[in-house]
């Protein structure tokens, strides 16, 4: 398709619409609002107005509306992990550690909260989720978002959006393949197009399609020899053509705004007006089709008007950081800690049994709530992991703190008389961020010496050595991890971490987190990571898909975490063994709670493709349900599985397609624990619609 084919067409669209006149109330009153509108007017609109000093002060961002018409100007705040603008506001867990509850419904709750606290201060568009496919654990960005896999993307980035979309704008970010730090504003991703749409674009089509994202943040980087901003394969053919979305793109700020990026679908240049001061003359000069700018003003006025930013309905600020928002963060850090290691059921610890702990290491101690880059959150407080752990024993247990990570021989001797030993370590902003404001890519996967030796040092003087992870993402355990007993990756869980890691820690809370992302032994498990060169390839596969095509066993599978207590999950059924194009297939097991305590298990489904004729992964996660249930409770359980999710991208024809092909179905609990199969017969359909 052609350049101009592909601006005409919207244009098209639009012209044929008016038209009709069977345009919805909504449609007129945008139509109308636009057609009263100045040139000046609509160009004001395409631009934010905060000067560059004051992007990360206290001031929300500004994109002007039209005051004379009532149409409201943009508010605007970052972020994925809380409201960054406001001091105060609640800091809840990084996006990988909430991605670790496997919990949709309270990752829609997580949302909600932060766009209540947005509105309460007068905001309107939240700049989150990051729902960018984790290539590899080296991104420093890793944090913000939901983790490797395409469904679970999926499900966790509708969740929030829909959550957010309660009472402000999303804008799901950052459109596409934006994935390495260091070379972010330059590097050029080339993928094949199956691999884009399957792998890297799919859950945005979800969060546009299923989620109702009233817009979009264009990534920095290029994808096929074309800058993310101003990418008109991206912009108008996939996003406005073929999902036929109707909100507006906003840029990455600064640099992610470029020459042609309006005509090729960039709607809002952010933070501020810099490449854009050229558009009023360009559409003076016909440079530039007013038409384009009509269309984009248009899509900001509909989002406004669909989510009634026009009605002041305000909030009360004190819903910021309120209990009920405390709480709700502390539910997702509980919720997406993993236990990793439990040895000799080395925890739940005891606290009638135990009267001396040391806890140890410069981060037990210390503020560690993730990457100081434009995710940064300023909560009013940060309950650390030591202050977690002292409100929760009180007087019962004397706690020796130990707060550095270079043990002496006096450190060493409290630790070995000690009852058990709790070891808080792992990364820090320092060791990964987003580029120019935090620390960048991490390319070596594994702790600093200095925190390994004080692991080793630690679990040499005491048997009953537990390790409390921070960090935000896939972190290599090297030869310490035979050497303790438990080990809890907590991520960067938010301001009330230290409540959450106290409460597992003591069996006040059973852990349920699963890996979201692949935990390898090492980096050669791993595709390449570059983030030096101006161009790098993307294939179609990472993660687990990558590890279980090349059969390397990673230390700790996707999907994996460990409970205080176990289940059996039987008898797997399904409501049809034969199934077309449109069905909808629900797989049903019966989960039962076998331990001692009240816990929750996620099953997974996935789904392989024997004797398939197209290359295709091992096995790709296709559903998934989280239960609790309480000691002896058996529970069925459904997963759904719309048959459209199994088509794959049929480049030679440009269209989605099933397979004619018995498929198998694989039901347990990680990637790589999977008891039970039956078999799925799909009917072969081309084209299919996958929306
Ligand atoms: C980041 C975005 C962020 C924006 C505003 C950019 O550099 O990539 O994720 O929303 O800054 O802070």
């Amino acid at each position: 398709m052609t350049l101009r084919t592909l601006i005409l067409i919207p244009v098209a669209i639009i012209i044929a619409c008016s038209s009709t006149g069977d345009r919805s109330e909504l449609e007129r009153r945008v139509d109308e609002l636009v057609s009263q509108m100045t040139l000046e007017e609509k160009v004001a609109q395409m631009s934010g107005t905060t000067p560059l000093p004051a992007i990360y002060g206290q001031e929300l961002w500004n994109v002007p509306g039209v005051e004379r018409l009532g149409v409201p100007p943009f508010k605007v705040s970052d972020g994925p992990r809380g409201v960054g603008v406001h001091e105060g506001a609640t800091a809840f867990p990084v996006g990988m550690a909430r991605a670790a509850s496997w919990n949709p419904n309270l990752e829609r709750r997580v949302g909600e909260a932060m766009g209540r606290e947005l509105r309460a201060i007068g905001g309107n568009v939240l700049l989150a989720p990051t729902i960018n496919n984790l290539r590899h654990p080296s991104w420093g960005r890793s944090q913000d978002t939901y983790g490797e896999d395409v469904h679970l993307l999926s499900r966790m980035g509708v969740a929030f959006v829909q959550g957010v979309q309660e009472y402000v704008l999303a804008n799901p970010k950052h459109y596409a393949a934006n994935s390495i730090e260091d070379t972010r504003f330059v590097v050029d991703v080339k993928l094949d197009e199956r691999t884009l749409r399957e792998i890297y674009l799919a859950h945005f089509r979800a969060a546009v399609h299923e989620g109702g994202a009233a817009s979009v943040m264009s990534a920095y980087n290029m994808v096929n020899g074309e800058f993310c901003g101003e990418n008109e394969f991206l912009l108008r053919g996939i996003l406005k053509g073929d999902w036929g979305f109707d909100g507006f793109v906003l840029s990455d700020f600064v640099l992610g705004t470029h020459p042609r990026s309006a005509l090729n679908g960039l709607d809002l240049e952010m933070p501020l007006t810099l490449v854009f001061q050229t558009l009023l003359d360009d559409v003076r000069s016909g440079a530039l089709p007013e038409e384009i700018v009509d269309d984009a003003v248009r899509r900001m006025v509909r989002k406004k008007l669909q989510h009634r930013l026009d009605e002041s309905s305000p909030i009360d600020e004190s819903v910021i950081a309120s209990e009920e928002h405390l709480a709700v963060a502390q539910e997702a850090a509980t919720a997406g800690s993993v236990l990793l290691r439990n040895e000799s059921n080395a925890l739940p610890l005891d606290m009638a049994t135990l009267s001396r702990i040391a806890v140890v290491g410069s981060l037990a101690d210390t503020v560690n709530i993730g990457d100081t880059g434009s995710n940064n959150v300023r909560p009013a407080f940060v309950v650390t992991p030591l202050q977690g752990i002292e409100d929760a024993v009180g007087d019962a247990i004397t706690i020796d703190h130990i707060g550095t990570d270079v043990l002496d021989a006096s450190d060493l001797e409290l630790i070995e008389t000690a009852d058990a030993v709790v070891v808080v370590t792992g990364l820090t902003a320092e060791d990964e961020g987003e580029l120019g404001l935090g620390a960048g890519d991490r390319l070596d996967l594994g702790l600093s010496t200095e925190r390994v030796k004080l692991i080793q040092d630690a679990a040499e003087a005491n048997d009953r050595t537990i390790v409390v992870l921070e960090g935000g993402s896939a972190i290599t355990m090297g030869d310490w991890l035979p050497d303790i007993e438990a080990l809890l990756m907590a991520w960067y869980p938010g301001q009330m971490g230290g409540h959450a890691i106290a409460d597992l820690l003591f069996g006040d809370a059973n852990p349920s987190g699963k890996l979201p992302i692949t935990f390898p032994t090492g980096l050669d498990q791993l595709p390449p990571f570059d983030n030096v060169s101006r161009a790098v390839t993307y294939g179609y596969f990472h993660g687990y898909r990558y590890l279980d095509r090349n059969g390397s066993t990673p230390e700790f599978p996707f999907g994996f975490g460990m409970s205080y207590t176990s289940f059996s999950i039987d008898n797997l059924r399904a409501s049809q063994t034969r199934a077309s194009a449109g069905d909808v297939v629900r797989f049903s097991v019966d989960v039962t709670n076998t331990g001692p305590v009240t816990g929750a298990e996620v099953v997974q489904l996935y789904v392989t493709y024997p004797d398939s004729a197209v290359e295709h992964s091992e096995r790709d996660l296709k559903g998934f349900t989280k239960v609790t249930l309480q000691p002896g409770a058996t529970e069925t359980v459904e997963i759904a599985v719309p048959v459209n999710d199994l088509a794959y991208y049929d480049v030679a024809l440009s269209t989605w397609a099933l397979e004619g092909l018995e498929h198998l179905v694989h039901v347990g609990t990680s990637s790589r624990d999977l008891p039970l199969s039956a078999t799925l017969t799909v009917a072969a359909q081309s084209p299919v619609s996958v929306y």
